[in-house]
Protein backbone atom coordinates (compact mmCIF):
# COMPACT_ATOMS: atom_id res chain seq x y z
CA UNK A 1 0.00 0.00 0.00
CA UNK A 2 0.93 3.71 -1.04
CA UNK A 3 2.80 5.58 2.22
CA UNK A 4 0.97 8.52 3.31
CA UNK A 5 3.66 10.73 4.82
CA UNK A 6 3.39 11.01 8.34
CA UNK A 7 2.90 14.85 9.63
CA UNK A 8 5.53 14.36 12.02
CA UNK A 9 7.38 13.99 8.67
CA UNK A 10 6.99 16.46 6.78
CA UNK A 11 9.12 19.32 7.83
CA UNK A 12 11.82 17.11 6.95
CA UNK A 13 10.87 16.27 3.55
CA UNK A 14 10.33 20.04 2.57
CA UNK A 15 12.61 22.55 1.41
CA UNK A 16 12.65 25.94 1.56
CA UNK A 17 10.25 28.43 0.19
CA UNK A 18 11.26 28.99 -3.15
CA UNK A 19 11.98 32.54 -4.68
CA UNK A 20 10.37 32.80 -7.78
CA UNK A 21 12.65 35.66 -10.13
CA UNK A 22 10.54 37.61 -12.69
CA UNK A 23 11.50 36.60 -16.10
CA UNK A 24 13.98 38.32 -17.74
CA UNK A 25 13.00 41.07 -20.53
CA UNK A 26 15.29 40.54 -23.57
CA UNK A 27 15.47 43.66 -26.10
CA UNK A 28 13.35 42.86 -29.36
CA UNK A 29 15.76 41.78 -32.20
CA UNK A 30 14.30 42.79 -35.49
CA UNK A 31 14.20 39.50 -37.70
CA UNK A 32 17.44 41.03 -39.82
CA UNK A 33 18.79 41.33 -36.55
CA UNK A 34 18.02 38.01 -35.13
CA UNK A 35 19.32 36.32 -38.28
CA UNK A 36 22.41 37.99 -38.28
CA UNK A 37 22.92 36.50 -34.55
CA UNK A 38 21.98 33.06 -35.36
CA UNK A 39 24.48 33.34 -38.40
CA UNK A 40 27.23 34.55 -35.60
CA UNK A 41 26.39 31.84 -32.96
CA UNK A 42 26.38 28.96 -35.63
CA UNK A 43 29.81 30.41 -37.12
CA UNK A 44 31.23 30.45 -33.32
CA UNK A 45 29.72 26.98 -32.92
CA UNK A 46 31.59 25.63 -35.67
CA UNK A 47 34.85 27.71 -34.79
CA UNK A 48 34.95 25.85 -31.01
CA UNK A 49 33.56 22.60 -32.16
CA UNK A 50 30.59 23.04 -29.72
CA UNK A 51 27.21 21.98 -30.27
CA UNK A 52 23.47 23.12 -28.93
CA UNK A 53 21.69 21.19 -26.61
CA UNK A 54 17.80 22.89 -25.67
CA UNK A 55 15.17 22.06 -23.89
CA UNK A 56 11.56 21.93 -25.28
CA UNK A 57 10.89 24.88 -22.77
CA UNK A 58 13.84 27.00 -23.93
CA UNK A 59 12.77 29.90 -26.52
CA UNK A 60 12.03 29.08 -30.45
CA UNK A 61 14.51 30.78 -31.55
CA UNK A 62 16.95 28.67 -29.66
CA UNK A 63 15.41 25.27 -30.24
CA UNK A 64 15.41 26.56 -34.39
CA UNK A 65 19.35 27.19 -34.40
CA UNK A 66 19.61 23.76 -32.21
CA UNK A 67 18.14 22.29 -35.02
CA UNK A 68 20.01 24.05 -37.57
CA UNK A 69 23.25 23.70 -36.65
CA UNK A 70 23.41 20.23 -36.02
CA UNK A 71 22.70 20.03 -32.03
CA UNK A 72 19.13 18.55 -30.68
CA UNK A 73 15.83 19.90 -29.13
CA UNK A 74 15.14 16.84 -26.26
CA UNK A 75 13.68 16.25 -23.12
CA UNK A 76 16.47 16.15 -20.39
CA UNK A 77 16.67 12.00 -21.24
CA UNK A 78 17.57 12.98 -24.62
CA UNK A 79 19.79 15.89 -23.80
CA UNK A 80 21.61 13.65 -21.73
CA UNK A 81 22.34 10.79 -24.46
CA UNK A 82 22.70 13.25 -26.76
CA UNK A 83 25.80 14.82 -25.14
CA UNK A 84 26.91 11.82 -24.43
CA UNK A 85 26.77 10.86 -28.20
CA UNK A 86 28.33 13.99 -29.49
CA UNK A 87 32.20 13.99 -30.54
CA UNK A 88 31.61 17.57 -30.28
CA UNK A 89 34.23 18.97 -27.70
CA UNK A 90 32.16 21.89 -26.14
CA UNK A 91 28.10 20.70 -25.32
CA UNK A 92 26.05 24.60 -24.78
CA UNK A 93 23.46 23.18 -22.59
CA UNK A 94 20.18 25.52 -23.27
CA UNK A 95 18.12 24.94 -20.13
CA UNK A 96 18.23 25.18 -16.88
CA UNK A 97 21.31 24.36 -14.28
CA UNK A 98 20.72 20.69 -13.47
CA UNK A 99 20.82 20.15 -17.14
CA UNK A 100 24.11 21.41 -17.56
CA UNK A 101 25.56 19.66 -14.47
CA UNK A 102 24.33 16.42 -15.99
CA UNK A 103 25.91 16.85 -19.26
CA UNK A 104 28.89 17.20 -17.32
CA UNK A 105 28.88 14.61 -14.75
CA UNK A 106 28.13 12.22 -18.12
CA UNK A 107 31.06 13.88 -19.81
CA UNK A 108 33.40 15.51 -17.69
CA UNK A 109 36.38 15.37 -20.53
CA UNK A 110 34.14 17.99 -22.19
CA UNK A 111 33.55 21.94 -21.73
CA UNK A 112 30.01 22.15 -21.08
CA UNK A 113 28.46 25.89 -21.01
CA UNK A 114 25.32 27.49 -20.50
CA UNK A 115 23.92 31.10 -21.32
CA UNK A 116 23.26 31.74 -17.91
CA UNK A 117 24.45 29.76 -14.56
CA UNK A 118 22.12 31.29 -12.83
CA UNK A 119 18.64 29.31 -14.39
CA UNK A 120 18.01 26.99 -12.00
CA UNK A 121 14.30 24.91 -11.23
CA UNK A 122 12.30 25.27 -8.19
CA UNK A 123 12.25 21.56 -7.45
CA UNK A 124 16.07 21.89 -7.41
CA UNK A 125 16.31 24.80 -4.81
CA UNK A 126 13.73 23.00 -2.76
CA UNK A 127 15.67 19.62 -2.38
CA UNK A 128 19.08 21.00 -0.29
CA UNK A 129 21.38 18.24 -0.40
CA UNK A 130 21.96 18.36 3.32
CA UNK A 131 18.51 18.30 4.51
CA UNK A 132 17.92 15.63 2.07
CA UNK A 133 20.37 13.36 3.00
CA UNK A 134 19.28 13.90 6.51
CA UNK A 135 15.75 12.57 5.54
CA UNK A 136 17.67 9.77 3.30
CA UNK A 137 18.92 8.60 6.81
CA UNK A 138 16.61 8.06 8.88
CA UNK A 139 14.87 5.92 5.72
CA UNK A 140 17.62 3.25 5.29
CA UNK A 141 15.15 0.87 4.30
CA UNK A 142 14.16 2.70 1.51
CA UNK A 143 15.70 2.81 -2.65
CA UNK A 144 16.42 6.60 -3.04
CA UNK A 145 14.73 7.26 -6.35
CA UNK A 146 15.71 11.14 -7.51
CA UNK A 147 14.01 13.32 -10.45
CA UNK A 148 16.71 14.77 -12.47
CA UNK A 149 15.30 17.99 -11.70
CA UNK A 150 18.53 18.00 -8.91
CA UNK A 151 21.89 19.02 -7.79
CA UNK A 152 24.86 17.56 -8.18
CA UNK A 153 24.81 16.47 -4.40
CA UNK A 154 21.52 14.92 -4.22
CA UNK A 155 22.04 12.72 -7.21
CA UNK A 156 25.27 11.19 -5.46
CA UNK A 157 22.93 10.21 -2.65
CA UNK A 158 20.90 8.58 -5.04
CA UNK A 159 20.73 4.58 -6.04
CA UNK A 160 18.34 5.84 -9.04
CA UNK A 161 18.25 9.13 -11.33
CA UNK A 162 15.05 9.26 -13.27
CA UNK A 163 13.41 11.58 -16.02
CA UNK A 164 9.78 11.89 -16.25
CA UNK A 165 9.73 9.71 -19.33
CA UNK A 166 11.16 6.34 -17.52
CA UNK A 167 10.14 7.40 -13.81
CA UNK A 168 7.18 4.85 -14.33
CA UNK A 169 8.64 1.90 -15.58
CA UNK A 170 12.10 2.29 -13.37
CA UNK A 171 9.37 2.86 -10.41
CA UNK A 172 7.62 -0.61 -11.57
CA UNK A 173 10.75 -2.33 -11.73
CA UNK A 174 11.79 -1.63 -8.22
CA UNK A 175 8.13 -2.28 -7.06
CA UNK A 176 8.30 -5.73 -8.35
CA UNK A 177 11.45 -6.76 -6.82
CA UNK A 178 9.40 -5.47 -3.61
CA UNK A 179 11.63 -2.74 -2.78
CA UNK A 180 10.26 0.76 -0.75
CA UNK A 181 10.81 3.91 -2.48
CA UNK A 182 11.90 7.03 -1.02
CA UNK A 183 11.11 9.82 -4.07
CA UNK A 184 12.11 13.18 -4.12
CA UNK A 185 11.55 16.04 -5.23
CA UNK A 186 8.28 16.45 -6.96
CA UNK A 187 5.43 15.21 -4.93
CA UNK A 188 2.62 15.47 -8.06
CA UNK A 189 4.74 13.41 -10.01
CA UNK A 190 5.39 11.08 -6.89
CA UNK A 191 1.69 10.65 -6.31
CA UNK A 192 1.25 9.88 -9.93
CA UNK A 193 3.66 7.28 -10.50
CA UNK A 194 2.70 5.66 -6.75
CA UNK A 195 -0.69 5.75 -7.97
CA UNK A 196 -0.05 4.11 -11.18
CA UNK A 197 2.23 1.37 -9.84
CA UNK A 198 0.74 1.00 -6.44
CA UNK A 199 4.60 0.78 -5.26
CA UNK A 200 5.37 2.08 -1.45
CA UNK A 201 6.46 5.73 -2.08
CA UNK A 202 7.66 8.25 1.07
CA UNK A 203 8.01 11.43 -1.04
CA UNK A 204 9.69 14.79 -0.56
CA UNK A 205 7.44 17.71 -1.03
CA UNK A 206 8.49 19.69 -3.92
CA UNK A 207 6.77 21.03 -6.57
CA UNK A 208 7.27 23.21 -10.37
CA UNK A 209 6.37 26.71 -9.97
CA UNK A 210 5.23 26.00 -13.75
CA UNK A 211 3.07 22.88 -13.54
CA UNK A 212 1.80 23.95 -9.78
CA UNK A 213 -0.05 26.75 -10.92
CA UNK A 214 -2.42 25.10 -13.19
CA UNK A 215 -5.74 24.88 -11.94
CA UNK A 216 -8.22 21.75 -12.29
CA UNK A 217 -11.10 23.87 -11.92
CA UNK A 218 -10.30 26.54 -14.57
CA UNK A 219 -9.50 23.68 -16.93
CA UNK A 220 -12.83 21.94 -16.40
CA UNK A 221 -14.18 25.44 -17.91
CA UNK A 222 -12.14 25.48 -20.82
CA UNK A 223 -12.58 21.79 -21.87
CA UNK A 224 -16.15 22.94 -21.74
CA UNK A 225 -15.70 25.52 -24.27
CA UNK A 226 -13.90 23.00 -26.29
CA UNK A 227 -15.20 19.75 -26.17
CA UNK A 228 -13.71 17.88 -29.40
CA UNK A 229 -10.18 19.16 -27.88
CA UNK A 230 -7.86 16.68 -26.29
CA UNK A 231 -5.95 17.28 -22.74
CA UNK A 232 -2.28 16.97 -22.35
CA UNK A 233 -1.01 16.52 -19.34
CA UNK A 234 2.49 16.59 -17.57
CA UNK A 235 2.36 14.60 -14.25
CA UNK A 236 4.38 17.72 -12.61
CA UNK A 237 0.76 19.43 -12.48
CA UNK A 238 -1.67 18.69 -9.49
CA UNK A 239 -3.88 15.77 -9.21
CA UNK A 240 -6.88 17.50 -10.43
CA UNK A 241 -5.45 18.40 -13.68
CA UNK A 242 -4.08 15.34 -13.93
CA UNK A 243 -7.22 13.25 -13.48
CA UNK A 244 -9.05 14.97 -16.75
CA UNK A 245 -5.76 14.19 -18.67
CA UNK A 246 -6.47 11.71 -22.18
CA UNK A 247 -2.60 11.74 -22.30
CA UNK A 248 -0.07 12.10 -18.82
CA UNK A 249 3.52 12.27 -20.19
CA UNK A 250 7.00 14.00 -20.37
CA UNK A 251 7.48 16.43 -22.88
CA UNK A 252 8.78 14.39 -25.73
CA UNK A 253 5.85 12.23 -24.73
CA UNK A 254 3.25 14.94 -25.10
CA UNK A 255 4.74 15.64 -28.10
CA UNK A 256 4.16 12.51 -29.86
CA UNK A 257 0.35 12.32 -28.45
CA UNK A 258 0.03 15.67 -29.99
CA UNK A 259 0.79 14.05 -33.80
CA UNK A 260 -0.69 10.94 -32.85
CA UNK A 261 -4.32 11.97 -31.66
CA UNK A 262 -7.09 12.93 -33.60
CA UNK A 263 -8.50 15.51 -32.40
CA UNK A 264 -8.17 18.90 -34.18
CA UNK A 265 -7.57 20.97 -30.36
CA UNK A 266 -5.32 20.06 -27.90
CA UNK A 267 -5.32 21.52 -24.31
CA UNK A 268 -1.73 21.29 -23.08
CA UNK A 269 -0.58 21.54 -19.55
CA UNK A 270 2.84 22.13 -19.06
CA UNK A 271 5.42 24.98 -20.25
CA UNK A 272 4.64 26.81 -23.47
CA UNK A 273 8.13 26.84 -24.63
CA UNK A 274 6.83 22.88 -25.67
CA UNK A 275 3.97 25.00 -28.38
CA UNK A 276 6.97 25.67 -30.64
CA UNK A 277 8.04 21.64 -31.38
CA UNK A 278 4.25 20.41 -31.23
CA UNK A 279 3.37 22.82 -33.97
CA UNK A 280 6.05 21.69 -36.26
CA UNK A 281 4.75 18.00 -34.93
CA UNK A 282 1.27 18.40 -35.70
CA UNK A 283 0.49 21.22 -37.76
CA UNK A 284 -3.02 22.64 -38.10
CA UNK A 285 -3.81 21.90 -34.65
CA UNK A 286 -4.82 24.25 -32.78
CA UNK A 287 -3.08 24.54 -29.21
CA UNK A 288 -4.63 26.05 -26.21
CA UNK A 289 -2.61 26.95 -23.68
CA UNK A 290 -4.54 25.03 -20.14
CA UNK A 291 -5.37 27.64 -17.61
CA UNK A 292 -2.82 28.81 -14.79
CA UNK A 293 -5.15 30.90 -13.20
CA UNK A 294 -8.95 31.05 -12.42
CA UNK A 295 -11.15 33.20 -9.65
CA UNK A 296 -8.72 34.26 -6.81
CA UNK A 297 -5.81 32.41 -8.14
CA UNK A 298 -2.69 33.88 -8.17
CA UNK A 299 0.05 33.28 -11.22
CA UNK A 300 3.61 33.35 -10.27
CA UNK A 301 5.03 31.79 -13.93
CA UNK A 302 1.54 32.04 -16.18
CA UNK A 303 3.43 28.04 -17.78
CA UNK A 304 6.39 29.66 -18.68
CA UNK A 305 9.35 28.59 -16.10
CA UNK A 306 11.15 32.11 -15.71
CA UNK A 307 14.53 29.96 -15.21
CA UNK A 308 14.45 28.23 -18.47
CA UNK A 309 13.38 31.98 -19.70
CA UNK A 310 16.96 33.04 -19.12
CA UNK A 311 18.04 31.57 -22.37
CA UNK A 312 18.31 33.86 -25.24
CA UNK A 313 20.01 34.50 -27.95
CA UNK A 314 21.75 36.86 -26.77
CA UNK A 315 23.39 35.57 -23.77
CA UNK A 316 24.14 32.45 -25.57
CA UNK A 317 26.11 34.72 -27.85
CA UNK A 318 27.92 36.70 -25.36
CA UNK A 319 29.08 32.88 -23.59
CA UNK A 320 30.42 31.84 -26.64
CA UNK A 321 32.30 34.95 -27.03
CA UNK A 322 33.83 34.53 -23.60
CA UNK A 323 33.74 31.20 -22.49
CA UNK A 324 32.61 32.13 -18.83
CA UNK A 325 29.26 30.25 -17.72
CA UNK A 326 31.41 26.89 -17.65
CA UNK A 327 29.63 24.40 -15.40
CA UNK A 328 32.61 22.92 -12.84
CA UNK A 329 31.74 19.78 -11.10
CA UNK A 330 33.81 18.48 -7.80
CA UNK A 331 35.39 15.17 -9.21
CA UNK A 332 34.39 12.85 -6.25
CA UNK A 333 31.22 14.05 -5.84
CA UNK A 334 31.00 13.76 -9.68
CA UNK A 335 32.48 10.18 -8.65
CA UNK A 336 28.99 9.49 -6.91
CA UNK A 337 26.63 11.16 -9.21
CA UNK A 338 27.55 9.61 -11.80
CA UNK A 339 26.20 5.61 -10.47
CA UNK A 340 22.57 6.46 -10.76
CA UNK A 341 22.97 8.27 -13.59
CA UNK A 342 24.53 5.65 -15.55
CA UNK A 343 21.97 3.20 -13.63
CA UNK A 344 19.12 4.77 -15.56
CA UNK A 345 21.13 5.23 -18.68
CA UNK A 346 21.61 1.06 -19.05
CA UNK A 347 17.94 0.68 -17.70
CA UNK A 348 16.77 2.61 -20.53
CA UNK A 349 19.19 1.26 -22.92
CA UNK A 350 18.24 -1.97 -22.06
CA UNK A 351 14.38 -1.17 -22.18
CA UNK A 352 14.96 0.52 -26.09
CA UNK A 353 13.01 3.06 -23.82
CA UNK A 354 14.03 6.11 -26.10
CA UNK A 355 11.05 8.42 -25.66
CA UNK A 356 8.38 8.69 -26.22
CA UNK A 357 7.39 4.58 -25.57
CA UNK A 358 3.80 3.81 -25.17
CA UNK A 359 2.45 7.09 -23.61
CA UNK A 360 0.49 6.35 -20.81
CA UNK A 361 -3.47 7.53 -22.25
CA UNK A 362 -5.99 7.72 -19.36
CA UNK A 363 -9.22 7.90 -20.09
CA UNK A 364 -11.64 10.72 -18.43
CA UNK A 365 -13.79 9.68 -15.61
CA UNK A 366 -16.65 11.08 -16.95
S1 LIG B 1 9.51 24.12 -15.67
FE1 LIG B 1 9.46 23.54 -13.50
S2 LIG B 1 10.62 21.64 -13.40
FE2 LIG B 1 11.13 22.62 -15.35
S3 LIG B 1 12.95 23.85 -14.92
FE3 LIG B 1 11.20 25.22 -14.62
S4 LIG B 1 10.73 25.07 -12.45
FE4 LIG B 1 12.02 23.32 -12.93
Amino acid sequence: MPTAIPESLRDHATGPRIQVPQPPQWPALSEARKDTKKRRIAQLLAEQDAVLVAHYYTDADLQELAEETGGCVADSLEMARFGSASPANTLVVCGVRFMGETAKIINPEKRVLMPDLAATCSLDEGCPPDTFTDFCDRHPDRTVVVYANTGVRVKARADWVVTSSIALPVIEHLHRQGQKILWAPDKHLGRYIERMTGADMLLWQGTCVVHEEFKGFALEGVRRLHPDAAVLVHPESPADVVEQADVVGSTAQLIDAASRLPNPKLIVATDQGIFWKMRCSAPGKKLIAAPTAGIGATCESCAHCPWMAMNALQNLEQVLLTGDQEIHVDPEIRERAVRPIRRLLAFARDRHATAPPGVPVRARSE
